[in-house]
């Protein structure tokens, strides 16, 4: 019997996750993974300004066969199921990956050409290089607050471009406010109000100029679906469409990671989250379906991070007003600690957990898993309490 080909376009965190399931689930096959950048961990790009290498270690891939090719995918050709590429010439596949990931979205206030993204590690070169002394941040997002504590690494002013509040999708109003008591303390600079528009020396907010050497923008990403619009393949806004395994509407295609929608196992409903860990769910279950094999792992929004060491910022599926815009009918418990600040959100006509969020000093990461178990499961509200205070 013929291996199967098997071809991965992106080679972030979906590509390789994928690369890397596919070895290890699927007897024989060959796997090419085709990447126009080098392989490092997207969420460590903060690490570059210490000086740390973030690469990804990539010999586990090569020893077992995986083709990595340092390339960029022009167009697919569905009829003769083949890849067109830059410089390798058209590569042939039985099953097509596509995990191009997204890139920074542009405000959308006159002078967006005067931003920069954060998102690849020479985004964090630049700062490191460049030292720009003062920087504007447009957005209020974790990755706006990576940038943040880059700049504070760095020696250089942040100044955080807010319209609403930190995290706003993440974490409840409370903790929002603060999270943004903690970081001013770290000498993180607040603005907030309406971006008017980007000058070369910094963006109007409101009424006011916020002088600045570079403006970031942290307000989202655009998913990188331009090969899958060209091919024909159905979208979900500009996100490629699939099902729960990741298969677009040509079966022969699966789209994994930031490019795609994925499903909200709260909601049973598609939806987009942008995260990592949704995209090495999304390569398992891809590589599951390749395989043959039913069924798919889901897993709700979840996202944890740390700034200045001590700042513990966790989340976990809805906020009491995302809930409420979803259809619940939310409720929340208070828990406090000595170090910690949480919050359980349930919807009160059943009693089921849907979501969490915790502002701590040290690391709770059993506490997370717990809630995020009791989210899957649909607990109610009272058996998660009683674990977390046993
Ligand atoms: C600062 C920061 C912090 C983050 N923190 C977290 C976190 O704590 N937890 C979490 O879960 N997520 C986090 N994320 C989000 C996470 O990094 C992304 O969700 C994840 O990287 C998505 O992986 P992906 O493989 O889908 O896409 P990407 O990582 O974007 O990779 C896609 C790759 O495909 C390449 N590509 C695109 N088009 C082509 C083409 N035509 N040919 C060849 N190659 C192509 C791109 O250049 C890129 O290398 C963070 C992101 C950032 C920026």
């Amino acid at each position: 019997m013929c291996p199967l080909n098997l071809v991965i376009v992106g080679s972030g965190i979906g590509g390789v996750a994928a690369a890397w399931d596919a070895v290890r689930f699927i007897p024989d096959v060959k796997v090419k993974l085709i990447g126009d950048e080098d392989i490092y961990v997207r969420h460590k790009i903060r690490y570059v300004a210490h000086g740390l290498d973030i690469s990804l270690d990539t010999s586990h891939l090569e020893s077992n066969g995986v083709e990595i090719i340092r390339d960029r995918a022009v167009k697919i050709d569905r009829n003769k199921r083949s890849l067109q590429t830059e410089r390798s010439g058209e590569i042939p596949y039985d099953y097509l990956i596509l995990a191009t990931g997204a890139e920074p979205s542009k405000p959308k206030a006159p002078g967006a050409e005067f931003t920069r993204g954060f998102r690849r590690k020479e985004d964090v070169e630049y700062l490191a290089r460049e030292k720009p002394q003062e920087v504007a941040i447009i957005g209020a997002s974790y990755v706006a607050l990576h940038a943040a504590q880059t700049c504070k690494d760095l020696g250089l002013l942040p100044y955080v471009i807010v319209r609403s509040r930190l995290i706003r999708k993440s974490l409840e109003p409370e903790l929002s406010e603060e999270l943004e008591r903690r970081l001013k303390e770290r000498g993180v600079e607040f603005v907030h109000g309406k971006l008017q528009k980007i000058e070369e020396d910094g963006p109007i907010v409101d009424e006011r100029k916020v002088r600045a050497d570079l403006t970031i923008s942290a307000i989202g990403v655009k998913p990188n679906s331009e090969l899958a619009k060209d091919a024909g393949l159905e979208l979900w806004w500009d996100n490629v469409k699939v099902d729960q395994q990741g298969r677009t509407s040509d079966p022969r295609i699966f789209a994994i990671g930031d490019v795609s929608n994925c499903y909200d196992p709260i909601t049973k409903r598609i939806d987009y989250f942008g995260l990592g860990t949704i995209a090495t769910i999304m390569a398992y279950n891809s590589i599951n379906a390749i395989k043959g094999s039913k069924g798919a792992l889901r897993t709700p929004r979840y996202q944890k991070d740390v700034f200045f060491k001590d700042v513990y910022v966790k989340s976990i599926g809805f906020t009491s007003p995302e809930a409420e815009k979803a259809g619940f009918t939310p409720k929340r418990k208070e828990i406090r600690g000595e170090e910690e600040i949480a919050y359980l959100v349930y919807d009160e006509p059943t009693g089921r957990v849907i979501g969490y969020s915790a502002l701590s000093k040290g690391d709770t990461g059993y506490k997370d898993l717990l809630v995020l178990k009791a989210v899957l499961r649909g607990m109610k509200v009272s058996e998660v309490l009683e674990a977390i205070q046993s």
